[in-house]
């Protein structure tokens, strides 16, 4: 490669959550060999909400080499186990969806076939009893991989953390390597004779100019959709909601390690704990509710919990940009799409970008099958994110109101219809590639919302079941006593939340 084909110069326009993780990660991998500019607005403001993360969060933190405990102190964070999801398959049912093992594998069977069987013969199997994060949870408990007293060492987690501090977090780490940050309006860009963009002409007078830009831009999606025009794919028809408001209440305690979501006429609800206050929220379709009934909803539902903001209504389409790397552009963040924030994958999508674009780092040619290539592994993770959320709205047996009526009726994509007929009938599963979600969260979701298998591997009966039942009690015995020796969640927070 000629070294004058590198790429010397990158601009990060927007500075969001999604701008800063872009920034952080450009400054830890090419910060020696490229500049980087973070544009952000001083009159347009983030989006704020995105609170709940996935277990990827951790390692995102361990690639910039941030130290987790300070980065937990900083923001506010508390740690989530997995979320509870509450009245969606019919009102008054719970289920969990955790991060983690499920028992460990018998005979190269997945537990989850074993524990099938188990539950054919009446035995007493409930999930918690097989699943750490499940058992913590459940009691508010919480411990450190590494801890000294040698237990949990497969537990896994992701955070909750307080957005703003998180930007304002990573904005420090990346300003540290080296990153220039400029506030200004972006009001235009110049392109070139081939299409790629030049420069972004900013509303104060000045501009600035890269070989490479990143859309951080959030809805608007400034230059992917605003100059490059790159077109966007509507699933508003698979997942009806398009609406969201935000209300964030004084904190309480315990601080649960979990995310709450709570289904309702409309939608369903959020329930963020951090360290100082708590995050709530009610993501909805405008077909089914006006924005008034939503805000009594919320209001309704936050028992004595008192709200500190007001309420912040939010608007979108669910979906994606056709394409999240076009020219010299890549979008991340809100900017290149979104999927409703229900298993809290958005910015989860922001660092896998991010990842795939170091995986696709390009040179001043911009390679169109490299381009190719990059879009189609993004395109494929999103689909597969968008599955796993249509699957907690199609199993619904709810038929309350007019909203979950039409959920039971959404048509599916038909990779989806597949999965769930090979569970029912056969109980198996199968993680599909560039997939967020392993194959276990399939199954939390898949038996959470009462989907029920015909049967079981039938390699399973080649077990010794004598054996295989001791081993089932062990594990309880072994997740039982791992709980009672873990301290609370709260005892790994100094203060007290916030009161008014
Ligand atoms: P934004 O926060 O909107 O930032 C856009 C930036 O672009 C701003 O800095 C702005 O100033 C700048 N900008 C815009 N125009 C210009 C211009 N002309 N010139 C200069 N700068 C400009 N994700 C999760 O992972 N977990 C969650 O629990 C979660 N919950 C969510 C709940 C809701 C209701 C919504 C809507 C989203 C949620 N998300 C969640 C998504 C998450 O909030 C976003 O993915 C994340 O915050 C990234 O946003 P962003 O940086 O792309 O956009």
């Amino acid at each position: 490669m000629q070294s004058d084909h590198r790429i010397q110069r990158i601009a990060v326009i927007g500075g969001g959550t999604a701008g800063w993780i872009a920034a952080s990660a450009l400054a830890r991998k090419v910060g020696r060999t490229c500049s980087i500019h973070l544009v952000e607005s001083p009159d347009i403001p983030t989006i704020g909400v995105g609170e709940a993360t996935i277990p990827g969060i951790i390692d995102f933190l361990k690639f910039l080499g941030v130290d987790q405990s300070d980065f937990i102190e900083h923001v506010q964070g508390t740690i989530k186990l997995g979320i509870r999801f509450n009245d969606w398959h019919h009102i008054g049912h719970r289920y969990w969806h955790p991060f983690g093992p499920f028992g460990v594998f018998i005979d190269r069977a997945p537990f989850y076939h074993v524990w099938h069987k188990a539950r054919a013969q009446g035995l007493d199997v409930d999930l918690s009893h097989f699943n750490l994060e499940i058992a913590m949870a459940e009691q508010n408990k919480f411990i450190y991989p590494d801890n000294k007293l040698g237990i949990a060492q497969t537990l896994r987690y992701a955070l909750h953390f307080d957005a703003g501090l998180v930007a304002k977090y990573l904005r420090a780490y990346s300003e540290h390597l080296g990153v220039v940050r400029l506030e200004r309006n972006v009001s235009g860009v110049t392109q070139r004779a081939d299409g790629m963009i030049d420069e972004v002409v900013f509303k104060e007078g000045d501009r600035l100019q890269a070989d490479l830009f990143i859309d951080c831009t959030g809805f608007r999606g400034l230059l992917i959709e605003g100059t490059l025009k790159t077109g966007y794919v509507d699933w508003t028809p698979l997942i009806p909601n398009n609406r969201a408001v935000a209300i964030q209440v004084e904190g309480q305690l315990p601080r649960r390690p979990f995310t709450t979501a709570t289904a309702r006429p409309a939608g369903w609800q959020w329930r963020i704990p951090l360290q100082h206050r708590i995050g709530t929220g009610y993501v909805y379709s405008s077909e089914h509710a006006t924005d008034e009934e939503a805000v009594q909803d919320l209001l309704g539902q936050l028992g004595d919990a008192k709200p500190i903001t007001d309420p912040r209504f939010i608007k979108y389409v669910t979906g994606r940009r056709r394409l999240f790397w076009h020219k010299n552009v890549v979008a991340l963040g809100l900017a290149s799409g979104f999927i409703e924030p229900l298993e809290s994958t958005s910015i989860h999508l922001v660092c896998s970008g991010m990842y795939a674009l170091l995986d696709h780092f390009p040179d001043k040619q911009f390679d169109p099958a490299n381009i190719e290539h990059y879009n189609r592994t993004v395109i494929d993770e999103y689909e597969k994110v968008r599955d796993f959320i249509i699957l907690h709205y199609c199993t619904t047996e709810r038929d309350d109101t007019e909203y979950w009526r039409r959920c039971r009726q959404i048509e599916l994509p038909e990779d989806l219809r597949e999965r769930i007929d090979l569970y029912k009938r056969t109980g198996r599963i199968f993680q599909r590639r560039h997939e967020v979600f392993v194959e276990l969260s399939w199954f939390f979701v898949m038996h959470g919302m009462g989907l029920a298998p015909q049967s079981y591997d039938p390699l399973v009966d080649g077990s010794n079941w004598e054996e295989v039942k001791k081993v089932m009690a062990a594990m309880r015995r072994n997740i039982a006593s791992q709980v009672d020796a873990a301290p609370t969640h709260d005892s790994f927070f100094p203060d007290k939340p916030r009161q008014s």
